[in-house]
């Protein structure tokens, strides 16, 4: 054990522990990790000078300010990318007239929901789940919907209407707010590099001591007595001391680490589910590529779903003359099926669908990377905005950030960060500790 006592410990280094330790700048904080990478859902990988690739978060459209705004200030390197797979109204092939006509009614319905304000844990929001509202529909239609709830990892008979608006209309951080919203000029945006950068460059522009490959087991103590954290790392147990903690890893995690809480915080965090992503992103050389392409080495499902994002976005932009990334994953009710998959089997199947797709990039692909996620998305089933202010508030001096409080992405996971460090900071000062 150090004798030092940190003013804070951070347990977890994603978004949100990244952007706590960067706003408690000035104090003098440790940051405990469990993986050997940085950033947690947005690590990302690279490849020579050019190319990477993003194993978690794939993108920030422009209206996510915080995040954005908090990379400037560490001089993350963000570019845009060719985003116009995300523009307009995609309709994938196989629908006729009548379901297309149909999915855009729906899609008006939603519209009309949106710029409809209203509290986000009002019943009519929170308890009604999407297929409730959605009602009788063609079967096309209900699996279009379906699709779409995909990307929360949450099937429409589970997804509240909440969680379905987030995805709907062009107020992604702030629905059911009347702030403005500011929309980056830059447009949608990827980190040259990838976009672990992000937390990698905050916990540097932080300062705080970093212990990665290092995983908390248990917190104890109390506000005036200070905290006790214990981890184990590869060089054995690892025990530091704090003031304040600030726990900042998905929510079975929390319950695992912190055994005394109590009720109603149990509770709160018991009642998020996560859905499952696995994560399989394709590089793909430049057009004078002459390294030795990605052979498949195993047999694969040959009625699997490898790759729901249909490959559409890839950066850097120029394919022939950089190489790209293309985005692949799989969605909770397919990753279920491939989950326990070896990894060359996995490769072998994105291999395939990616090949069908790209036939003319074949001797280009230099690597499919795999990772499996398994609290990817914390789903918005019924009931979860009632249950914010209760995810958010304190235990003593214990501090709760994550995607899980705030909106479940990249900004809200940045803006869950700040939140709790700003608590902490006032609990400090009150206390007279600062
Ligand atoms: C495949 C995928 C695609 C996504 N796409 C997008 C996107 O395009 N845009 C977007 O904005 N968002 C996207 N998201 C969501 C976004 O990545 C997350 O909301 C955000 O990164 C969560 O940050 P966080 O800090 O709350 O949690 P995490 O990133 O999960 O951070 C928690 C950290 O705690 C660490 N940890 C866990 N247990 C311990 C322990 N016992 N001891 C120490 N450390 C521990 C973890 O290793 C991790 O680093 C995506 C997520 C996934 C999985």
């Amino acid at each position: 054990m150090t004798d030092e006592t940190y003013d804070v410990v951070i347990i977890g280094a994603g978004v949100a522990g990244a952007a706590a330790a960067y706003e408690l700048r000035d104090l003098n904080v440790a940051v405990v990790e469990r993986e050997s990478f940085l950033g947690g859902r947005t690590y990302s990988e690279q490849f020579g000078e050019v190319l990477w690739a993003n194993y978690g978060a794939g993108y920030f459209s422009s209206d996510k300010g915080t995040i954005l705004s908090l990379g400037d200030k560490v001089d993350v390197p963000f570019i845009p990318f060719d985003d116009t797979a995300l523009a307009g109204d995609f309709v994938p092939e196989g629908y006729d007239k009548q379901d297309i006509a149909e999915i855009r009614q729906v899609k008006r319905r939603l519209a009309k929901e949106q710029s409809n304000l209203r509290d986000p844990a009002s019943p009519e929001l929170d308890q009604v789940t999407f297929e409730a509202w959605l009602g009788p529909v063609r079967p096309n239609v209900r699996q279009y919907f379906q699709y779409w709830c995909s990307i929360m990892s949450c099937p429409m008979e589970e997804l509240s209407l909440y969680g379905t608006l987030l995805m709907s209309g062009s107020n992604r951080t702030t629905a059911f707010s009347d702030e403005p919203v500011t929309y980056d000029p830059r447009g949608n945006l990827v980190v040259k590099g990838g976009n672990g950068l992000i937390a990698q460059h905050l916990l540097q522009a932080s300062k705080a001591d970093v212990f990665t490959n290092t995983q908390v087991q248990s917190v104890t103590g109390t506000p005036i007595d200070g905290y006790l954290i214990e981890a184990e790392a590869e060089t054995g147990p690892v025990a530091l001391r704090a003031q304040r903690v600030i726990v900042t890893t998905p929510t079975p995690i929390v319950l695992d680490i912190l055994k005394d809480l109590p009720d109603w915080k149990t509770a709160a965090l018991s009642s998020i589910e996560y859905g499952r992503i696995i994560g399989m992103p394709v590089v793909v050389g430049s057009a004078t590529f002459n390294g030795t392409p990605f052979r498949p080495t195993a047999d694969y499902r040959p009625d699997a779903v490898y790759c729901e994002t249909e490959f559409m976005l890839r950066s850097p932009t120029d394919l022939d003359k950089d190489g790209a990334y293309f985005v692949s994953q799989v969605h909770d009710q397919s990753s279920r099926v491939l989950w326990d998959d070896d990894d060359a089997t996995l490769r072998a199947g994105v291999h395939a669908a990616f090949t069908a797709k790209f036939p003319e990039l074949s001797d280009r692909i230099m690597h499919i990377g795999v990772h499996r996620w398994p609290y990817a998305v914390a789903k918005y089933t019924r009931g979860r905005m009632a249950a914010t202010p209760d995810l958010c508030r304190p235990v003593g001096g214990i501090s709760f950030a994550g995607d899980y409080t705030d909106v479940t992405h990249t900004d809200g996971a940045a803006k869950s960060g700040l939140r709790a460090a700003n608590e902490v900071r006032a609990a400090l000062k009150e206390a007279s500790m600062i």
